[in-house]
C-alpha cells in the first residue's frame, strides 16, 4: 500500500489536544495492523526545545536516538509503543538551519533563497523523510500553533502544495473549539466556522473534523458545521472531555474515525482494532478502588506538563498494580526542615524530579534525609538521584559540604561531577549526554529484580555524574552502585539494599513507560509504596 499521510492542524486555541487525537488515530490503526508513525512540526524558531525551560514548554522528552523532542512524542510512544526518533520532531528553526547551510555550501545554485519554495520544499522534504523509508502505511504530522499564526504560515503552505501532489494518499484532519455559552445555553460554532475559513483562504480543505467540547455536540450542530465548513456529516466529530486521555481512542473508534481515515485515503482493509489490552488497562483503571498517594518532590509543581512522563508513568504503575494513583506535589523550594513530616508523613512513597540548578536543591536534600530516616519508599530520577548521592555524602559519610559541582563549583567533596567529555563543550543546545545507552544491574539489586534482567537500555538527559573516586566511601557507609554503563562505567543506579525501596537513577525510566509497557522500576516502586502503606495500616490498627 501507498503510505498515506495524515495532516493535524488546529484552529481557535491552543492546547485542544492535537497530540492526543494524533496519538489515538495512531493507536486504533496500529491495532488495526497498519504500519503507523507520528511527527510532530512546531513553528517555533529553536532548533529543539533542549533549551526552553519548563515554564515555556512543558516537559522536554527524550527519544531513544538521543533527541530532545517536544513533550507530544511522549503521548505518541505512550498511546502506540512505537519509538520515535529525531525525524519525528522537526522544528521551524531546524529548517530554516538546514535551508541556510544548503545556502552556504552553494546548493541552491546563485537562486535567491526564499520562504516559498525553498523553506517550504524543506519542510515537504521533512514531512516525507519517513514516509520515504518504506517503512510505514500512515504518516501523521501534527502541526504545531493554531491557523492564523504567523509562524505556521509556511508549514500550512507546504501541507497545502503535499495535499496536491499526494491526493487521495493525504488528509487533513483540523481540531477546533465549540465553546459553549452558559448565558445563552448554547453551543457555538462560528469559531469553527471562522477557523476553518481560515484554513480555506490558505488552500486547505479540512475531510475530518474533530471538535472539542465540554458539552455534547447535538446532530443539529453537527449538520450545521458540516454544511458550513464542507465537510461531510459523518466526518465531523467530538472530542468531549473525558476522565482520563486513554479513553480518546475509544471515544474516536466509537465514532467511526479511524473507519474514515481508512475510506477516504482508500487504505488498504483493515481488520478491526484488536483493543483488548488496552481495555485490559481501562477495566483496571475503572475497577481500582484502594488508592496508593505519592508525592513528587519539584520545582515546577504549579506546571502540570513539567513532569508529564513521571506522571503518566506513575498513572500507569498503579493501574497495572490495580490501585488508583493520588499524586501530590511537592514544592521543594518551600520545603524545609520545619515542615518536612507534616507534608511528607502521610505519604506512600516520595518521587525526587529532575531538574537543573540550584532553586529548590535544599528542599530535595530535606526530603531525602526524611526519607530514608523514615524508610519511606523513594524513587530519585536523574537530578533526584544526583541528590540522593549527595544527601548521603552530606548526612552519612559526613561531608558536610557535599554538593554536584553544577551548585557549587568550588565544593571540595564534588560527589556529583561534570561528565569530562561535557568539560570542553560550551554550547548548550543538544550537547548533554543524551538518549538510550546500556545499563549494566548488579544481580539481586532492587533495580535487577524490578527489571527482571540485569541488562537495561534506558534514556538519559544530563551532564553531571557520580563521581567515582568517592564509590568506595559510600558503597561501605550503605550507599550501593547497582548500576553501571559496561563501557564507560558510569554508575546509573544508586541504591540502599537495607531500606525498603530507596533507588535513585542517572537515566530517565519514564521515558519508556507505555500504557502498554509500563517501566518495570516504576511498578516496582509503586508495588513497594502500596506495601509499605499496608505495613503502616496494620501497625496502626
Ligand atoms: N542537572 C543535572 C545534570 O545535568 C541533572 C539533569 C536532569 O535531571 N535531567 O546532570
Amino acid at each position: 500500500m501507498e503510505t498515506k499521510y495524515i495532516f493535524v492542524t488546529g484552529g481557535v486555541v491552543s492546547s485542544l489536544g492535537k497530540g492526543i487525537i494524533s496519538s489515538s488515530l495512531a493507536c486504533l490503526l496500529k491495532a488495526r495492523g497498519y504500519r503507523v508513525t507520528i511527527q510532530k512540526f512546531d513553528p517555533y524558531i529553536n532548533i529543539d526545545p533542549g533549551t526552553l525551560n519548563p515554564y515555556e514548554h512543558g516537559e522536554c522528552y527524550v527519544t531513544v536516538d538521543g533527541h530532545e523532542a517536544d513533550l507530544d512524542l511522549g503521548h505518541y510512544e505512550r498511546f502506540t509503543d512505537i519509538q520515535t526518533t529525531r525525524a519525528n520532531n522537526v522544528t521551524t528553526g531546524r529548517i530554516y538551519q538546514s535551508v541556510i547551510d544548503k545556502e552556504r555550501r552553494g546548493d541552491y545554485l546563485g537562486k535567491t533563497v526564499q520562504i516559498v519554495p525553498h523553506i517550504t520544499d524543506e519542510i515537504k522534504r521533512a514531512v516525507k523523510a519517513l514516509g520515504n523509508t518504506g517503512n510505514f502505511d500512515f504518516i501523521i504530522t501534527e502541526i504545531g500553533g493554531v491557523v492564523g499564526d504567523i509562524e505556521s504560515l509556511p508549514f500550512l503552505e507546504a501541507v497545502r502544495q503535499l495535499r496536491w501532489e499526494l491526493g487521495d494518499n493525504s488528509l487533513c484532519i483540523h481540531l477546533t473549539y465549540v465553546p459553549y455559552i452558559a448565558a445563552a445555553k448554547e453551543l457555538k460554532t462560528k469559531p469553527t466556522q471562522h477557523s476553518v475559513k481560515k484554513l480555506q483562504e490558505l488552500g486547505i480543505q479540512p475531510d475530518v473534523l474533530v471538535l472539542r467540547t465540554e458539552r455534547d455536540i447535538t446532530p443539529e450542530v453537527r449538520r450545521k458545521i458540516a454544511l458550513f465548513c464542507n465537510v461531510a456529516p459523518d466526518a465531523v466529530f467530538q472530542s468531549i472531555d473525558v476522565d482520563t486521555i486513554y479513553r480518546v481512542p475509544l471515544k474516536m473508534h466509537e465514532q467511526g474515525l479511524d473507519n474514515i481515515v481508512i475510506r477516504e485515503t482508500h487504505a488498504a482493509p483493515a481488520h478491526e482494532p484488536d483493543m483488548a489490552p488496552w481495555m485490559r488497562f481501562l477495566d483496571k483503571m475503572d475497577s481500582a478502588k484502594d488508592t496508593v498517594t505519592i508525592g513528587l518532590v519539584g520545582k515546577y509543581v504549579e506546571l502540570q506538563d513539567a513532569y508529564k512522563s513521571i506522571n503518566e508513568s506513575l498513572l500507569q504503575a498503579a493501574t497495572y498494580a490495580d490501585h488508583k494513583l493520588h499524586l501530590i506535589f511537592i514544592h521543594s523550594e518551600k520545603l524545609t526542615e520545619a515542615n518536612v513530616e507534616a507534608q511528607l508523613s502521610a505519604l506512600d512513597g516520595v518521587v525526587i524530579a529532575p531538574g537543573f540548578g540550584q532553586r529548590g536543591i535544599e528542599g530535595k536534600f530535606v526530603a531525602l534525609k526524611y526519607c530514608r530516616e523514615h524508610d519511606i519508599p523513594t524513587f530519585g530520577i536523574c537530578l533526584g538521584m544526583q541528590c540522593m548521592v549527595i544527601e548521603f555524602a552530606r548526612n552519612v559519610l559526613g561531608l558536610e559540604d557535599a554538593n554536584s559541582t553544577e551548585m557549587d563549583h568550588a565544593t571540595a567533596h564534588n560527589v556529583i561531577d561534570l561528565m569530562e567529555e561535557q568539560k570542553s563543550i560550551s554550547n548548550m543546545g543538544g550537547t548533554m549526554r543524551l538518549g538510550a545507552y546500556d545499563c549494566r544491574l548488579a544481580p539481586g539489586s532492587k533495580a535487577a529484580e524490578a527489571y527482571g534482567t540485569t541488562h537495561v537500555r534506558e534514556r538519559h538527559r544530563h551532564r553531571f555524574e557520580f563521581n567515582d573516586d568517592y564509590r568506595e566511601q559510600f558503597e561501605k557507609a550503605g550507599m550501593a552502585c547497582v548500576g553501571e554503563n559496561p563501557d564507560t562505567h558510569l554508575v546509573e543506579v544508586v541504591e540502599i539494599p537495607s531500606k525498603r525501596w530507596f533507588v535513585g537513577t542517572q537515566y530517565h525510566p519514564e521515558y519508556t513507560s507505555t500504557v502498554l509497557n509500563p517501566n518495570p522500576l516504576f511498578l516496582s516502586f509503586v508495588r513497594a509504596a502500596i506495601e509499605y502503606r499496608d505495613e503502616k495500616h496494620q501497625v496502626n490498627s
